[in-house]
């Protein structure tokens, strides 16, 4: 689930685009919190910021808020009984009558990109270091008809190359979801160049040129082929 869907404010601009029906879908769930980095990342990043609030009264029993900026107010709210080992929160009226897990996860948060960020995009025949350069995603169906090109994330101002540090992190919480019993769907940001599944690629000039799954959704493709893949539209449409 990225974890901006569920108003956590982890976008490049330090906001969330909390998905009404993702909200609902929450409310019936067991979601579990945040992982630790992300939440450092995010209280280190938004301390002064009136959005958003961290009370620790205690080390054994801590609490996070996260007021996003929607025009619902929507909220994500995670509390911990015990700051070291509660692993889930439940927004269900107990976690027996939960009918779904919810895994937030914000890519680029893990990668150590920061918030707020440089934004990023999905650039084609970009080679950084051509010993370490490869396709997000070669094998996989999502990638663009035709291509062989290597797809690299670069900030947009073209500064950085965030690849390398995206896959880690993809590849490390891949195999924490694989080692958790699997995943049956995820939920995706749709356009990010990290979530999305069909995300604008650019060329060298930062001409759009066509889409390309972000290297989150791509990874996701291919560690987990049977696993549905939405984004929020799916809600908006209705479930
Ligand atoms: S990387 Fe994914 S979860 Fe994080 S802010 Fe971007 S779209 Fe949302």
């Amino acid at each position: 689930m990225s974890a901006c869907l569920l108003g956590v404010p982890c976008r490049w601009k330090g906001d969330a685009r909390p998905c009404e029906g993702v909200l609902r879908l929450a409310e019936r769930a067991v979601v579990r919190t945040l992982d630790p980095a992300t939440r450092r990342a995010l209280e280190k990043h938004h301390a002064e910021s009136a959005e958003f609030v961290s009370h620790a009264e205690s080390t054994e029993n801590s609490e996070v808020v996260s007021h996003a900026e929607s025009a619902e107010n929507a909220e994500f709210v995670s509390h911990a009984e015990s700051a070291e080992n509660a692993e889930v929160v439940s927004h269900a009226e107990s976690a027996e009558n939960a009918e779904v897990e919810l895994v937030p996860f914000c890519p680029e948060l893990a990668a150590g990109l920061g918030c707020p960020r440089p934004p990023i995009e999905l650039e084609e025949g970009a080679v950084s270091n051509p010993s370490t350069a490869s396709t997000i995603s070669t094998s996989s169906t999502l990638q663009p008809r035709g291509s062989a090109l290597p797809i690299r994330v670069l900030r947009v101002d073209r500064k950085g190359d965030a690849t390398e540090a995206l896959r880690a992190a993809c590849e490390a919480e891949a195999e924490a979801l694989e080692h958790a019993g699997g995943v049956d769907g995820f939920v995706l940001k749709a356009r990010s160049p990290s979530c999305g599944l069909a995300s604008p690629l650019h060329d060298a000039a930062g001409r759009e040129i066509g889409t390309a799954p972000g290297l989150w959704a791509a990874l996701a493709a291919e560690r987990f082929p049977s696993a549905e893949r939405v984004d929020e539209a799916h809600f908006s449409r209705g479930l």
